[in-house]
Parts: structure tokens; sequence; C-alpha cells
């Protein structure tokens, strides 16, 4: 048993598997393609999986450097990864530069007032990691504008040397879609940035990037998805292995005649004589509630004896139902287990049958599934 592993449920609750061993295997994958240091983001509980068995496992292979997006999330990796450079995305809330120190944690700083207020620390003796700069290039979400890191940089300006700057970074609005004009935008925008810091470390890849043609990877590379298994190349074979698989029990199996509605409000309405099986996982569980299949949507399937089978009816908290009509002899029973996500199930396809991408099935599944950590 591995010690992050929480208790198996003695009741029917669901069973996530997690394989620390395709995470490191991911890791080292992306790193070996970028040819250049690979970082670890693990903010949002390393995308669900867990912070804590994310950074041991990976620390423990090698990695360097962990990105995260909260000082909090920081204050987890650092106490798992003690030397690790831990840089935090959402850079440095108000009077908060004293914490940074106590935990050894860098800020990714992206405003004249971040800047501002990490240089004047820095010059009061306070011993610190460097910090990174975020430079917006394209999303109008995050860091400094293009324009005045290129400013900055020119005029040698005092605050940057002030601020002790590490790395200068930003990140992709569009890497997944190899067609969108944005991201040749984006490298030369990063091209002239990164110039101008001479001698600064560059980091500019996210997962999808790894496999953009004529990006270059800089120094240090920022996977996220990709290492828990998510298809940085959407619409082509994934190139990672899975980490992840989520698995449910039949509770309950029942024949309906044609016309039974199904599920709360009736949303679905039986079009013949079908079998149905009760599923113990619903969207407490974190399995999107905008999975559910009425007569007018589609939704989400789970596979039932290697068979994929369509939800009815809406999602509840705690349970899904699913039509098993088609499904192996045997493998609809009370007590079998279902595949919610594995196999064909994978997190894109999980996440169209929602509306919603991988990135938000991932980092939703919470804790109330009893977990297995495998692989190491
Ligand atoms: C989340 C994030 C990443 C990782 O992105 P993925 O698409 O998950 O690889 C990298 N850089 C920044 C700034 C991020 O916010």
């Amino acid at each position: 048993m591995n010690p992050f592993d929480t208790p198996t449920n003695a009741d029917h609750g669901p069973l996530l598997t997690i394989d620390l061993g395709a995470l490191v295997a991911n890791w080292r994958a992306l790193g070996a393609r970028a040819g250049a240091e690979a970082a670890a983001v693990v903010k949002a509980d390393a995308y669900g999986i867990g912070i804590e068995p994310a950074v041991t496992a990976l620390a423990a292979a090698g990695c360097r450097t962990f990105f995260v997006a909260h000082l909090s999330e920081g204050i987890r990796a650092r106490a798992t990864a003690p030397d690790a450079t831990i840089y935090v995305l959402n850079g440095l809330p108000p009077d908060s530069s004293g914490l940074f120190a106590e935990h050894d944690l860098s800020p990714v700083l992206g405003s004249h007032e971040e800047l501002l207020e990490w240089a004047g620390f820095r010059q009061s003796g306070a011993k610190v990691r460097p910090a990174a700069l975020h430079v917006d290039t394209a999303m109008n979400r995050l860091g400094l504008w293009a324009g005045e890191g290129l400013d900055l940089a020119r005029e040698r300006s005092g605050v940057i040397a002030a601020a002790g700057i590490g790395l200068v970074m930003s990140h992709f609005a569009a890497s997944e879609d190899l067609a969108n004009p944005a991201n040749a935008r984006q490298i030369a925008a990063f091209a002239e940035i990164a110039a101008a810091f001479p001698g600064v470390p560059a980091s500019l890849k996210n997962s999808s990037a790894h496999f953009l043609p004529d990006c270059p990877s800089y120094q240090l590379t920022r996977p996220g998805y990709a290492l828990y298994g998510g298809n940085p190349t959407p619409g082509q074979p994934n190139p990672m292995q899975p980490v992840i698989g989520l698995e449910a029990r039949i509770i309950q199996v029942r024949e309906i005649a044609g016309g039974t509605q199904v599920g709360y409000n009736g949303r679905w309405t039986a079009p013949g004589r079908r079998k149905l099986a009760t599923i113990s996982l619903g969207y407490a569980d974190g399995y999107p509630r905008n999975a559910s299949w009425t007569d007018i949507t589609p939704g989400g399937s789970a596979l039932v004896g290697g068979l994929r089978c369509p939800f009815v009816g809406t999602v509840s908290m705690d349970l899904i139902i699913v039509d098993v009509t088609h499904a192996p002899a045997g493998a609809a029973v009370r007590g079998a287990p279902v595949t919610l996500i594995g196999g064909e199930l994978d997190l894109e396809t999980v996440g169209a049958g929602a509306k919603t991408i991988g990135y938000e099935v991932l980092t939703s599944l919470g804790w109330r599934h009893a977990r297995r950590y495998t692989g190491l």
C-alpha cells in the first residue's frame, strides 16, 4: 500500500487510481522532447491528483522546479520538496513577501506594484530566492504588457535589478491549436523579451507547446496537463501515458418499459424496453452534472464490461443511471465495477461528454473517492 492511499471504502464508494510511475514517465518524456529542463506545474492540488504524492514522485525522479498558483500551494509543495525552486504563478499578494521568504518561495511578478513591493522587501535585507517575471504576450490576463517588459529591460530599470529576476516567462493562449496564427506571434514576441534579458533563463512552453513546431524550449518548460495524462495534441493520438482511472460500482439493476421517464424531473424517456444500472457516483464526486443525458442533449457514458454505455437522465449528487441494455452478460450486475475514466473514456472524451475540457474534469475530481496510488 502506498503511504498516500486513502482507505478503500467498505461501502460502494468510487475508486480513483493514480499511476505515479506514468506521471514520472510523462515528465521525463516531455523533458526529453524539449531538450531542456522540464519543471512540473502542480497547481490546483497537482491538477487534482494530490500535490504531496505528485511532488514526492517527481522530486525523487529529479524534478527541481515546480509551479503552483497560490502561496498556500507553494507552502505545501515546499513541505514536500525542501530543496526545489517553487514559483507561485498568481504572484505576490499585498504584504505577503514575508511568507514567501519564510517558505523560500519565488513569486512570479507580473505588475509594477508587485515588482516594487518585492524589490523593497529585498532591499530591506531579506534573504529570498530569485523571482520570475511574467510578461503577457497575448491573453491580457496576467503579467506585464510585453511593451512594458521591453521598456524595463532596455532602460536597465533599477526595479528589475532590485527585484532579483531569475526567470522571464510568458504563457500561450492557444498552443493546443497548431493552426492558430497567434502562436507564431507569441513566439516572436517572447523571443524579443528573452533577448532583452540576456543571461536570464527563460520559459515559454506549457504542455501543448512541446508539440508546436518552431517553438524554442529556452531553459525551462512548464508542462501541467500532459504530465497527468491529458492529451496535449487534441484530435491526434495521445502521446502521453494515462495517469488516472476512475471506477464506481453498480448498486441496482432494473428493466423498464418504453415510455418510462428516468431520473430527476423525468428528463429522459426510454424509447423502448431498457435495462438500467444505477452506479454509486455523482456530481458530488466531481463528475460534471453537465454530463446528464436528456431527451434533447447527449451526455456522458461509462464502460460496462468494456462496452461504452450511455448515461440516461440527469447526473445526481451521488448516483448516475446508465443504459446497460447492450452490456455483456454478467457485467451489469449488483456490485460490479464500471469505468468512468480509463480506456477509450480518456479525459478529452469525458470532457466532451460534459461540454467541457479534460482539464476541468481532472481538476474537479476532489477527495470523496478512495484513492490508490500505484507505479512507485
Ligand atoms: C497552468 C499553467 C501552465 C501549465 O499549462 P498546461 O496547459 O496544463 O501544460 C503553464 N504556465 C502557466 C503560466 C500556467 O498558468
